[in-house]
């Protein structure tokens, strides 16, 4: 390939703060406020215009699983408390359907109110790093490009932007191919009749229709690799969620194949709404509502840190002792790498665990650079442990773990890896979290 040399240049730093948090998805917002309510100075970039990430952005349908989780309980009822709700249906927004619009709203009042500073339109475009210490990152914006200095920086970018930019190692997807999960372009839609719809929440789901059971259906008469029906019901009238879309061989820290996806998911779409009106009663005049602002990674870098995180501990139901996020629960959702539907290999039955597990701070720490902790589905864990962690929940729940971890790092003006983990214990269960 040619190239070109980029020309030297000093930038500016415009900010200096305890705790950067790279990313405002589940992960960036549990660290953001893990670290700003236990008194760190707090900044949160974040490339977007709004909070939430895959649960607002993203237009997830719902926070999956079993997991305990006091912040998200308060996220919830914050969400429910939105005037921006219709008030005859904010009753259901109070669970773990999303409402998008009325949790961006939400969360963003509760960053501010813990004093974090956030700034919008902002992407990580490298990292400052100085004898194997992150001391800061590189944004660039519509001001262009600048440095934010900071103790520690956490990556909640999902994919590890930050890290990878700092030269951090990771293993991208399955270590032996590096395949990593399909890509799916959420959309919801509206002019369902919720009384008469079917909801097919798993791959599992299978519901006898007039026209033949829904799931056939579906890899009868959607285009390759799309086919499974996966449909929920939205906290707004006459809306669903739809799951649909499905593109494999994705490497989402690609620009050309996230193109590509988009492309591919945006045609599908077309197929998926004349589908439903045609086979599915309660859809006969359903259209298009909005699609999400980029579509759904479900897995990239998996960082080296100082532990990863297994399947075996998962069914185990460890309570490690450096936990920092725990009763956590979900299965092992690995979707076809190959096509729709479920993991050919029965992966999600084969593992099944025996309760809630918790998340060692070990996981977040990489392997050969200070001042950087990883935070959400980036941390280190095999392919099979991430398709369990990476559900938005656990991912809150990591963050806040990490993010109450770096401000003790910078209360005590040491490396966050030197934090005594009993005291990030200690914190985390006045916020109300048991082991
Ligand atoms: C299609 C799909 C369906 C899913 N279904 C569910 C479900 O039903 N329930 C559930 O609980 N989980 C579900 N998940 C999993 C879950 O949504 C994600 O794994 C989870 O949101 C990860 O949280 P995160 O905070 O680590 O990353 P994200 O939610 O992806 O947040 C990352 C944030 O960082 C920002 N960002 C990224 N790169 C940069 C950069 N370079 N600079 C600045 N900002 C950046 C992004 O804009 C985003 O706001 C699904 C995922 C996908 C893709």
């Amino acid at each position: 390939m040619q190239t070109r040399l980029e020309k030297e240049k000093s930038l500016p730093i415009v900010a200096e703060v305890d705790v950067l948090v790279a990313g405002g998805g589940p992960a960036g917002v549990g660290a953001a406020l893990g670290a700003a309510r236990n008194g760190a100075k707090t900044m949160l970039i974040e490339q977007a215009n709004c909070l939430g990430g895959m649960a607002t952005s993203g237009m997830m349908s719902h926070w999956c699983g079993g997991t305990e989780s006091p912040l998200l309980d308060e996220i919830f009822a914050r969400t429910k408390a939105s005037p921006l709700l219709p008030p005859a249906t904010s009753e259901r927004a109070a669970g773990w359907a999303t409402a998008h619009e009325a949790q961006k709203t939400a969360l963003q009042e509760l960053l501010l109110e813990a004093g974090v500073t956030l700034q919008y339109h902002t992407r990580i475009a490298g990292a400052v790093v100085e004898a194997g210490c992150v001391k800061g990152v590189i944004t660039e914006s519509k001001s262009g490009r600048e440095v934010i200095l900071a103790h520690t920086v956490i990556d909640a970018t999902g994919d590890g932007d930050a890290a990878a930019a700092a030269g951090a190692e990771f293993v991208l997807g399955r270590p032996e191919d590096n395949v990593c999960q399909p890509v799916t372009l959420m959309f919801r839609i509206g002019g369902v009749d919720h009384e008469r719809a079917a909801f097919p929440g798993s791959f599992e789901s299978r519901i006898d229709l007039p026209k033949g059971e829904i799931q056939t259906l579906g890899h009868e008469h959607l285009p390759f690799p799309a086919g499974h029906v996966l449909l929920y019901p939205a906290p707004l009238p006459g809306e669903v969620c739809v799951n649909m879309t499905n593109v494999i061989g994705i490497d989402g820290t690609s620009v050309r194949d996230l193109t590509r996806a988009e492309i591919v998911c945006r045609e599908q779409m077309v197929r998926i709404i004349r589908f439903l009106r045609e086979f599915v009663p309660g859809y006969e005049n359903c259209y298009a509502v909005t699609s999400a602002s980029n579509v759904g990674v479900r897995e990239t870098r998996h960082f080296k840190a100082l532990y990863e995180l297994t399947e075996f501990d998962i069914v185990e139901a460890k309570l490690f002792d450096d936990w920092i996020a725990t009763r956590n629960l979900f299965n092992f959702d690995i979707h076809s790498l190959k096509g729709p539907g479920l993991d050919e290999h029965g992966a999600q039955h084969k593992f099944r665990s025996k309760g809630k597990y918790s998340i060692p701070f070990r996981c977040c720490i990489p392997q050969k650079l200070d001042g950087l902790l990883l935070s959400g589905r980036n941390i280190d864990g095999t392919h099979k442990a991430h398709s369990n962690f990476r559900v938005m929940p656990i991912c809150l729940n990591i963050g806040q773990g990490v993010g109450t971890a770096a401000a003790l790092a910078a209360r005590h003006k040491i490396a966050a890896r030197d934090v005594d983990v009993r005291e990030v214990q200690k914190l985390l269960m006045q916020a109300g979290i048991q082991p």
